[in-house]
């Protein structure tokens, strides 16, 4: 029987598992049980769904026999069983390996495990702890049993086998024992007891396992006989029907690692029942980070869906609105029909009015995250804030009311995030705007020649740097009747009553210079004007109303939007030396003015970013404005 051989990358994470330096090698024991119990929930559905296929309770269930003579532990389950080809399927590759974020994953971790978590690699833990692994399956659907075996790298057989009952019998075949591992640790009935308990307790089909018990000799009483007898190693409770006081964190804690594949504690936990028309119980979480492909098009949302402690679907999408699609989770409800499919799930009334609830519930979780638990909010943001702000993007801020007080933005007051709420409260009360400033990084935003003033005057200004920050905050139009005003767009005034005055006279009084500089650049700019911004800095570029200088940037990388312009505005510092010698030039050579409105004018635009039309023409115009003005000697 000819070997068949592993897809490329699943042999190389097989080579992780089986070289693998992770000292919680113990979770193997987890993983399996956690697809036996999966296994037991479609049939159970299955059952459910389809009379013929019915099974009783009771004949659902996972078992675990040892056996210290050959070295092997079974893992025994009644569920849903596998053909021939669903097991060259699922056992011969892995289920994200067409990912190419795993890919890249694989290439760099080497002995690096973290991705074994990470990538919840689930069935495959197994060959850290077992050098031969045989699987001998016969699905619900089929008379025909089959069995699958591999020894690790080198390939994989599936051959007809024979077995009774339909179901799954994983056989592993330990390693020898090593100095630093002992791998016969699994096959002593203390340590898988306490392995059962430790991560999969709450599963809610019994595990059984056959346990040595001393019982009193009947025919001496001074001595034991060992008995063997069967014993549910688990409570069966789920966890989401514990009573919450009940349940400490690391419960929660593995219980979310076991069930969600993430190797990383939980950030939050939100975990409540509600009682009424819709009764339910949610068990929700949010990561510390995204996964890997979360913002891939395969990333796929959703929560797990029970009625009445039924399993019926994996990822119930509509039961989370978009702007939370990072939580992952579990629903178990009273009052929904077993039968309920994907299809009817979306128009379902029950479904619309359960996920509304979780919605609610979800933001008031994270408004109280935000109130009382300040820092743990952060990090939260820093992971999934861009999110809500895409979402508050993409509902053209339908999703405003929700969402708004729970952004947070970094500003020039302190290097601390603030949320929209604390900088209205703080900033002067004749104040109508809430001021920003975009850029791709805080450094870059705060060496724009504008920050000068708005050091000077202490003026609080929020900081966008990702992208899409303006793009959300024109769809909000305001916050609680405030505005936003970019501080490097239109007629912002950050001057004092007396600056603002000397401005329109200096205005008035070189009216005929700024509108020939304006006549020379043409439709370049809709005007040339004195600037109340600046410091130090001779010009600054800012946008009319409408479209930022920013936002020209964002668009110009979307090939459809390409083309889109904001509408500039040159600004020249009054009080910079430049400004006397334009004046000098507008007096003396009239002609001349048009050479040092467009250096100006590439030169405020390379000071916002933005690439100049003619470099060349640029730099020509430079050097013969360097010749004119050497030494003439
Ligand atoms: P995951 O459980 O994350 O999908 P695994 O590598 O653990 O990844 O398992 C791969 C697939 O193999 C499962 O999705 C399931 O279809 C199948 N499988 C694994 N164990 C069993 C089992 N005991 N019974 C039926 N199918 C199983």
């Amino acid at each position: 029987m000819a070997k068949k051989q592993f897809k490329a990358e699943s042999k190389r994470l097989l080579g992780l598992m089986i070289n693998s330096i992770y000292t919680n090698k113990e979770i193997f024991l987890r993983e399996l049980i956690s697809n036996a119990s999966d296994a037991l929930d479609k049939r159970y559905y299955l059952g459910l769904t389809d009379e013929s296929k019915n099974v009783a309770k009771k004949d659902l269930w996972i078992k675990i026999e040892h056996s210290k003579d050959d070295r092997t532990l079974v893992i025994e389950d009644t569920g849903i069983g596998m053909t021939d080809s669903e097991m060259e399927k699922n056992l011969g590759t892995i289920a994200k390996s067409g990912s190419a974020e795993f890919q890249a994953q694989l290439e760099k971790a080497d002995k690096n495990i973290d991705i074994i978590g990470q990538f919840g690699v689930g069935f495959y833990s197994a060959f850290m702890v077992a050098d031969r692994i045989e699987v001998e399956s016969r699905s619900a659907g089929s008379d025909q049993a089959w069995k699958w075996v591999s020894t690790g790298e080198d390939g994989y057989t599936i051959t007809p086998a024979e077995k009774d009952s339909i179901g799954t019998r994983i056989t592993l075949t330990l390693k020898n024992d090593t100095d630093d591992e002992k791998y016969s640790e699994y096959l002593e009935e203390y340590k898988l007891r306490s392995l059962v308990k430790k991560y999969s307790d709450y599963v809610r089909y019994p595990i059984k396992m056959d346990v040595t018990k001393s019982i009193p000799d009947p025919t001496d009483e001074d001595k034991t006989i060992d008995t063997v007898q069967e014993e549910t190693l688990n409570s069966m409770v789920p966890i989401w029907k514990k009573q919450r006081s009940k349940i400490k964190p690391e419960e929660y804690n593995e219980f979310y690692k076991g069930k969600f594949n993430d190797w990383e504690d939980p950030q939050k936990v939100i975990h409540y029942s509600v009682e009424g028309n819709l009764s339910y119980t949610a068990l929700l979480f949010i990561p510390k980070k995204a996964p890997y492909n979360f913002y891939n098009t395969d990333f796929e949302p959703g929560l797990q869906l029970y009625s009445k402690g039924v399993f019926i679907l994996e990822k119930a999408k509509d039961l989370l609105p978009d702007c939370y699609r990072f939580i992952t989770g579990l629903v178990d409800s009273e009052d929904l029909s077993l039968n309920i499919s994907r299809e009817i799930l979306q128009q379902d009334r029950q479904v619309k009015a359960l996920a509304s609830s979780i919605d609610k519930k979800i933001t008031k979780a994270l408004e109280d995250m935000l109130k009382k638990e300040r820092e743990e909010y952060e990090k939260f943001f820093d992971s999934f804030g861009l999110n809500l702000k895409y979402s508050l993007y993409k509902s053209y801020g339908m999703e405003k009311e929700k969402l708004q007080d729970l952004l947070l933005f970094r500003s020039s007051r302190e290097q601390k995030y603030v949320t929209l709420k604390e900088y209205v409260e703080r900033m002067p009360e004749d104040r109508n705007e809430i001021y920003f400033v975009s850029g791709s990084s805080i450094a870059d935003i705060e060496r724009l020649p504008v920050m000068d003033k708005v050091r000077d005057r202490d003026i609080e200004v929020l900081y966008f740097t990702d992208n899409v920050d303006e793009f959300a905050i024109r769809m909000m139009n305001d916050y609680n009747g405030k505005t936003f005003k970019s501080i490097t767009e239109g007629d912002l005034d950050l001057g004092t009553e007396e600056e603002k005055k000397d401005r329109e006279k200096k205005a008035e009084e070189n009216k005929d210079m700024l509108s020939a500089m304006k006549e020379a650049l043409g439709d370049k700019v809709k005007e040339v004007r004195i600037s109340s911004r600046l410091k130090d800095d001779p010009v600054c570029m800012v946008a009319d109303q409408g479209m930022s200088i920013e936002m020209e940037k964002v668009l110009s990388q979307d090939p459809n939007s390409k083309g889109l312009k904001a509408t500039k505005i040159l600004e020249i510092n009054p009080d910079h030396p430049i400004f006397e010698t334009l004046q000098k030039v507008n007096a003396s050579n009239p002609d001349a003015l048009k050479e040092y409105a467009d250096v100006l004018y590439d030169q405020a635009l390379l000071i916002e970013g933005l690439p100049i039309e003619d470099p060349v023409a640029y730099a020509k115009k430079i050097v013969d404005l360097m010749v004119k003005a050497g030494p003439k000697e």
